[in-house]
């Protein structure tokens, strides 16, 4: 019998819009060229390919953009319970602009506490966040807030990676150093978007930007018939073996050490 395959977070990216527009999104929606919302055939492909590969995620995140923005969001999440036995819980992080429908929150308050909302607190920007809350609280949702505004910004603050495109001049120990300090190897974390599964979100920026792949690996078309699925599951059980070549223009998820900004600065949407 074939090792099983596991991973922490499936990060289901499903669209690359969003209600906001920051800055220093560690998706870099601001700056993605043709953003769009993962139509809903594509999406359960992807999840259907995802569980495949891997045998079991402790939990499925939903995040985006902004999640709650697609359209199609309550069948790619129904979709998603098809996989139970597949998964611990599901998370849908949002920015608490958009309150999701009714029949949403239906399905989640039916769904044992396996559903539950990470709330980001951006202040005045997450008007609706007081509605949200009612309702979970209302339902019986689990649900909980990171603060992002005034003072109390949650973890410091937010991380600056780079801008996807220009080397940092790192010598090679320099790389290796920036990638064991990196949280992204040990973390197990597996991003899904545009067909291919990425071992960090960065990577998955850096091709959403202009096209360029991990040259040592680092990811999974998960689309590609020609491979083989024994083959893609002994992928994906290197995918965090790195330096990979993207962390050459990154700054680096170093916790202890990176410079933290203030969350949510906005660009003026064009
Ligand atoms: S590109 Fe490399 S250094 Fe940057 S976050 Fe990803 S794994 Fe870490």
């Amino acid at each position: 019998m074939s090792e099983r395959i596991t991973c922490k977070n499936f990060d289901y990216f499903i669209t690359s819009r969003c209600t906001l527009n920051c800055k220093l999104c560690s998706n870099y929606i601001p700056y993605l060229p043709n953003p769009f919302h993962t139509p809903k055939e594509t999406a359960f492909r992807e999840m259907r390919e995802f569980f495949r590969i891997w045998d079991y995620a402790d939990r499925i995140e939903f995040i985006g953009g902004e999640p709650l923005f697609h359209p199609e969001f309550f069948d790619i999440l129904k979709e998603s319970l098809r996989y139970e036995n597949q998964f611990g819980k599901i998370r849908i992080t949002t920015n608490g602009t958009i309150v999701p429908s009714e029949d949403t929150f239906s399905l989640i308050r039916n769904s044992d506490k396996r559903i539950e909302f990470l709330l980001d607190d951006y202040g005045p920007l997450s008007k609706n966040l007081p509605q949200i809350i009612e309702k979970c609280t209302k339902y019986d949702i689990p649900y909980r807030v990171d603060t992002y505004h005034g003072d109390s910004q949650y973890a410091n603050g937010w991380i600056y990676f780079g801008d996807c495109a220009t080397l940092r001049g790192y010598t090679e120990d320099e790389w290796r150093n920036v990638f064991q300090r990196c949280v992204v190897p040990t973390e197990h974390f597996v991003m899904v978007n545009n067909g291919k599964a990425f071992f960090c979100d960065y990577a998955m920026a850096m091709y959403q930007m202009n096209g360029a792949l991990p040259e040592e690996g680092g990811y999974i078309d998960l689309f590609d018939d020609a491979i083989a699925l024994e083959e893609k599951r002994e992928r994906a059980k290197k995918i965090w073996q790195g330096p990979f070549s993207t962390c050459k223009y990154c700054t680096g998820f170093d916790v202890k050490n990176a410079t933290r900004y203030p969350a949510a600065e906005q660009l003026p949407k064009v």
